[in-house]
């Protein structure tokens, strides 16, 4: 919130009140020989009359917008209306009766600073919990306890009074001042109002004022009252100060001041506790002398108030505790308890002879879809799932997120066969597809089962085996498995096999094969696919599904990437300068275009080679294109002002949204095999193929097909006006040496628009 200046520019109303009133505190100092009597007299008009003064300016200013301002202007106007005219009779010398009319405007002054308390509050309380108002009342209570003690001569003298009149006009003084004082002390309690150097202002202007009030009233009944000291100055200094809350309000914007959240732990009690001590103060003073029953009562209700708020303290203390303990073992994003809790939970539950089973269930590609679809998407489909499967459990099934894509079932009471059930029932909720950015992705979920006690004694033997289990029911795709003895073999193998496959990027076992893409109306080859092999020292030449996941899961794709792209790009300057002018495609994944860095890279080993433009294309899934296309797009501009044409791989099998074409920079479609293959034999897969092919001429984009198995195909994709082929019918990916002969005799036989020829001449693989 804007803090109000104290002082407009060039305001100086403001700095004459405060002077008036620092030449007035000199006067009061001076010994009665040396004061001036006339001097005396027109400053103390100005001290009351200056704030009045500052109040009606800010009226002014700001219309009838603000009752706050209003009522506060008229407060401090009918005190200084009251003092006028108790100093102008004394000072001619008249003796004023008691009330007079200087008391019609003394009195006012309190109603009217009451309501503008009450509006300012009102104001500046927006939103502040029901506790804090407690603490407000409390607070107030005290105060006004420990003052009704401090009046109590004064109340006691004012009842005696007479006549009637004087005894209440002097009884609504003391009460007044009792209201002001635990007003502000509640206002002052109400922990949260946040009204910035002008509520301050009000405050302590009031807190003032009313402290000169009470000494007065206790020195007017112990009839020590003697004029010209310095408690007069307590009036004006206080109305001083609430002249400038005035006109600071009035200046303020009405934006809703901020309100921080209550104060949390022991503070919280604080003022319950010093009201409490009040009130008991109270209670003891009255065992011993005798007070006014109104302090006695007021001490009562204190005590009775603060006991309340204690019990509200407390219980929120506790619920606090409470909301802390849930936290420390809830996952944060789904909601689910997480390892914590399932550690907790084990430990009470494992229990022999109870048998238990323990399903630890890992989402499938889970890292494609966020890093094609973003980390928001991810933890969407991470929601969704946790909610899914818990529709799936029974109670008592504990349900945990482990954290990352993770998540554990403790089954009560299972053995195999049970959780075997527990994992195709699990397995299941995920037929169905997620809702995520109003794209539909489907899900799968691999699950590793460890039973207790038979595959270990407590929870994290039982975690590692159930890993073990899950790592082979996801390599053999089977969806769940449970723990055998033989799986620890495996498991070791797969990390035997990272640890190869990080020295295989090093030490050049990665190879790359060629698979030339066929121009269709003329039968020549521009084109061919890189495709990585690993010449794995002993088990021989490896194919990318052997080892791609594990590439991928063990992070090391973005080297791999760079691998490829660097033989891809030796091999293609190789072939610039033999004067063969082919175009090398080079296949990114989703994690490689996540690297922000690879566009400048690619273009850096382009520069070093001296490479014509057009010599590299990179092919990228649908996906990655679907997922943020901001991103998408501002990455594939990158690499086309760098010549690099983008293809879109797998096309036909992503998602169904085609809109992403149009407003992307893309060159060519790469529809999948999937789609070719059964197109000889299904008049509808072969009309899907022609309306793609359309498609794709319309938007004014290459279309390739993909597993082009046979001549039938072959000649069919012509028919309908396919731009390329790629299959193994045409040839399989082969070494480059093995391709520059298979496209040497090619061009020997003259017939590259024949598909007979290719036929007896596919390369092998
Ligand atoms: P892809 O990009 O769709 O590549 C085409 C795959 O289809 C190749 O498999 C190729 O050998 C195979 N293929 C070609 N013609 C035919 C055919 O007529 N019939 C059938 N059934 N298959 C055919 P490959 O080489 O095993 O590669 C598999 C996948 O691995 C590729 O699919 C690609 O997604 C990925 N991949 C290959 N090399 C790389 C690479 O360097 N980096 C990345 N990130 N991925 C790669
Ligand atoms: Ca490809
Ligand atoms: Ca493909």
């Amino acid at each position: 919130m804007r803090s109000s200046r104290l002082v407009p520019p060039g305001g100086r109303l403001p700095w004459a009140m405060c002077l008036a009133l620092a030449v007035y505190l000199g006067e009061l100092a001076l010994p009665v020989n040396m004061s001036n009597p006339v001097l005396e007299l027109s400053l103390s008009l100005l001290v009351y009359w200056l704030p009045t003064w500052v109040c009606w300016a800010a009226v002014l200013r700001v219309g009838h917008r603000r009752w706050e301002v209003w009522l506060g202007a008229g407060a401090v106007t009918a005190n200084a209306a009251g003092n006028t005219y108790y100093t102008g009779m004394t000072a001619a010398g008249a003796s004023l009766s008691f009330p007079s009319l200087a008391d019609v405007g003394f009195l006012t002054f309190y109603p009217l600073m009451l309501a503008t308390l009450a509006l300012a509050v009102r104001h500046h309380s927006r939103g502040l919990a029901s506790s804090a108002w407690l603490d407000g009342a409390v607070g107030s209570l005290g105060a006004a306890s420990v003052l009704a003690v401090l009046l109590s001569p004064v109340l006691a003298g004012a009842l005696s009074r007479a006549p009637l009149v004087a005894s209440l006009v002097a009884l609504t003084y003391a009460l007044f001042d009792l209201l002001l004082v635990s007003f502000v002390t509640g206002i002052s309690a109400l922990r949260g109002v946040r009204g910035g150097d002008r509520w301050a202002l009000l405050v302590s202007g009031l807190i003032i004022f009313s402290v000169a009030d009470v000494v007065f009233a206790l020195q007017l009944q112990a009839n020590t009252y003697a004029i010209g000291t310095f408690l007069d100055a307590g009036w004006p200094i206080g109305l001083a100060l609430i002249a400038l809350y005035v006109e600071g309000a009035a200046r303020a914007d009405r934006s809703t001041p901020q309100v921080k959240s209550p104060t949390t732990g022991a503070t919280v009690l604080s003022v319950s506790v010093a009201s409490t001590a009040a009130g008991l103060g109270v209670l003891l003073v009255s065992s011993r002398t005798h007070l006014s029953t109104l302090a006695v009562a007021l001490a009562g209700v204190t005590l009775v108030a603060s006991t309340a708020r204690t019990q509200v303290g407390l219980r929120q203390m506790a619920r606090m505790a409470d909301l802390r303990r849930q936290d420390a073992i809830t996952d944060d994003l789904t909601g689910l308890p997480n390892r914590r809790a399932l550690y907790a939970e084990a430990r009470v539950r494992l229990v022999e002879p109870q048998r238990h089973a323990l399903l630890m269930l890992d989402l499938d590609r889970f890292k494609d879809v966020n890093d094609s679809l973003g980390h928001h998407v991810g933890d969407d489909l991470l929601v969704q799932v946790g909610a899914r499967l818990g529709e799936h459990l029974r109670v008592g099934d504990l349900l945990v997120r482990l954290g990352g894509d993770e998540f554990a079932v403790l089954v009560e009471g299972a053995g195999r066969q049970e959780a075997a059930d527990v994992a195709v029932k699990l397995r299941a909720a995920f037929t169905q597809h997620f809702n995520l950015d109003e794209v539909a992705v489907h899900s799968g979920a691999s699950i590793g089962i460890a039973l207790y006690p038979e595959h270990g004694p407590d929870l994290s033997v039982l975690l590692r085996k159930a890993d073990v289990a899950m790592f082979k029911a996801k390599a053999s795709g089977s969806g769940h498995h449970v723990y055998g003895g033989a799986d620890d073999a495996e498991f070791a193998l797969r990390l035997r096999t990272v640890e190869e496959l990080r020295q295989a990027l090093s030490s050049g076992q990665l190879v790359v094969h060629y698979q030339p893409k066929v121009e269709l109306r003329t039968g020549e080859v521009h084109d061919v696919e890189a495709l990585v092999r690993w010449e794995h020292p002993t088990r021989g030449l490896l194919y990318p599904d052997g080892f791609l996941d594990l590439i991928e899961q063990a992070g090391l794709m973005r080297d791999m990437t760079r691998v490829v792209l660097a033989i891809a790009l030796d091999q293609a300057a190789a072939w610039s300068t033999d004067g063969r002018g082919l175009t090398i495609a080079v296949n990114l994944s989703a994690s490689s275009l996540v690297d922000s860095d690879l566009p400048d890279e690619i273009a850096a080993m382009l520069a070093t080679r001296n490479l014509p433009p057009g010599s590299l294309r990179l092919e990228i899934t649908e996906e990655f294109l679907m997922a943020d296309r901001d991103r998408a797009r501002s990455i594939l501009t990158r690499l086309r002002r760098h010549d690099i044409e983008i293809s879109v791989d797998d096309f036909g099998t992503g998602y169904s949204s085609l809109a992403y074409l149009r407003d992307l920079p893309v060159d060519e479609l790469k529809l999948d095999r999937s789609f070719v293959l059964p197109m000889i034999d299904d008049p509808r897969a072969a009309a899907l193929v022609a309306s793609t092919i359309a498609l794709a001429h319309s938007l004014d984009l290459r279309m390739v097909a993909e597993g082009v198995e046979n001549e039938v195909a072959y000649d069919e994709l012509t028919r309908l006006g396919c731009d390329q082929a790629q299959g193994y019918f045409v040839s399989r990916p082969v070494p480059a040496a093995e391709l520059e002969h298979w496209l040497n005799a090619r061009r020997a036989a003259g017939k590259v628009a024949d598909p007979s020829w290719l036929l007896g001449s596919a390369a092998l693989d």
